[in-house]
């Protein structure tokens, strides 16, 4: 059957049942399935776009008939009616759901109970509000690892052993050339970097790195000021955004090339880098939408809040859920020969500031302060009013020189009447991930 091909051994045999089996999940016979579903996801990047549409298709056909088994979306299925509808009209006619939305549910309103047994638990840290409690199922855990093995293997640095930067463990990682650096946040960076240096030695033949960017950003920095060299083979960012300053900065003393990654925790792995550093979504993943302010789908090319549709993990749906990101679809065909569609971030929603009439993304201001890495080592925006601020600042050696400059640049970009306050300090907290926080609001807009 079409449906499973990319998960099929051979006609009868499911890859991820053979996964899931109580003699495998435990053991390296993992590798096998693994190995066919990976190679599957090397090949299906390049089909066809028909046959990648049609696929798709097929994944929200099962989608919605698993997520019958769960109150929540049986409901909103039900209003909907699936019959006489195509998966796409169907997808159309639901509602978009924000994570406020699915955090207030009762747990067992929108979870399959009788696939818990046979999953993990898992949360986001509320670095936005609220923390959020989720399940991924056994079954989907196969594709998610498929999923980023393949963004591994499209690095160009292939086969090397990953050295993986963390607050703590997640899905899809627990593999024998996955290494784990446990740390806080990038403040921890300055006095770990010895502690990196020794998990580096190793690998004498290179390793990628992979972290948030403000930790691989704080690792370059200590690597510059101590003059250490590691052999890093490519550098992987994820998390936090990324701006053209800080990747050229990492590639210089890194000497290597960086790639970045779009993931949530609760709904994967959703896009990685080509060799053309064009990011490409996992559309055998997830069904991904961008949409404008009343919830209607964009096209190609428009900026809008991405809404993203998970096809594996039965056991907790996903079916439009609003990511609180922003972006731009485009299905121009990309260079490297993949078919999948690509992806710009553009911010987090989060991360709009709201003045007298204005609104800023933060990605604009930081990619204007990106300008100043001499000046300021890490920031932070605190909106005490809507018209005001505190900017927090490690400052750099010649800060006190640009302060004025960044000042005015900062009431050009924000509103001419914003206040500004300057705070110096020599560190600023992280979320409980690990994750730096750029900006934060503390006043409730009326
Ligand atoms: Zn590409």
């Amino acid at each position: 059957m079409f449906t499973n091909e990319s998960i099929l051994l051979k006609k009868g045999w499911r890859s991820d049942r053979f996964w899931t089996h109580p003699i495998a999940f435990k053991s390296f016979l993992k590798f096998i399935p693994l190995y066919f579903d990976t190679r599957a996801l090397m090949k299906s990047q390049f089909w066809p776009r028909e046959k990648l549409d049609r696929y798709q298709d097929a994944r929200l056909l099962e989608l919605f008939r698993d997520a019958k088994r769960v109150p929540y979306w049986r409901d909103l299925l039900e209003k909907v009616g699936v019959d006489h509808l195509t998966p796409r009209e169907v997808l159309a006619r639901m509602p978009i759901i924000s994570k406020q939305q699915l955090v207030q549910q009762p747990p067992a309103d929108i979870t399959d109970e009788s696939l818990i047994e046979r999953s993990d638990e898992d949360h986001t840290s509320g670095s936005t509000g609220i923390p959020f409690h989720f399940y991924h199922d056994w079954h989907a855990s196969l594709r998610s690892f498929a999923i980023t093995e393949r963004i591994f293997r499209t690095l160009i640095a292939k086969r090397f052993p990953i050295v993986y930067m963390r607050a703590r463990p997640r899905n899809g990682f627990t593999f024998y050339r996955h290494f784990w650096f446990f740390l806080r946040s990038y403040n921890s960076m300055h006095h770990r970097l010895e502690e990196l240096k020794e998990l580096a030695q190793q690998f004498p033949a290179g390793f990628i790195l992979y972290g948030y960017t403000s930790w691989i950003v704080e690792a370059a920095r200590q690597m510059e000021k101590n003059d250490i060299k590691l052999p890093i083979r490519n550098v992987v960012v994820a998390g936090e955004h990324l701006i053209a300053h800080d990747r050229s900065y990492i590639e210089r003393i890194m000497k290597t090339e960086l790639f970045t990654l779009y993931a949530s925790r609760e709904a994967g792995f959703l896009g990685y880098e080509c060799e053309r550093h064009t990011m490409h979504l996992s559309e055998e993943w997830a069904y991904v939408e961008v949409v404008d302010i009343d919830n209607r789908p964009l096209p190609s090319g428009k900026e809008g809040r991405i809404v993203v549709t998970t096809f594996d993990n039965r056991v907790m749906p996903f079916i439009r859920y609003d990511i609180g990101d922003i972006g731009v679809l485009s299905d121009t065909p990309c260079a490297c020969g993949r078919t999948l569609r690509t992806l710009t971030f553009k911010g987090r929603t989060s991360e709009l500031i709201n003045l007298d009439g204005r609104v800023v993304s933060l990605l604009d201001v930081a990619y204007a302060l990106g300008a100043f890495k001499d000046s300021i080592l890490q920031y932070q925006l605190v909106q005490k009013g809507p018209m005001s601020f505190v900017v927090r600042v490690i400052p750099g050696l010649v800060f006190a020189d640009k302060k004025q400059h960044i000042e005015a640049l900062l009431i050009r970009m924000l509103h001419p009447r914003v206040q500004i306050r300057w705070e110096l300090t020599d560190t600023i907290p992280a979320s409980p991930n690990g994750k730096a926080i750029y900006f934060l609001r503390e006043f409730n807009r009326v």
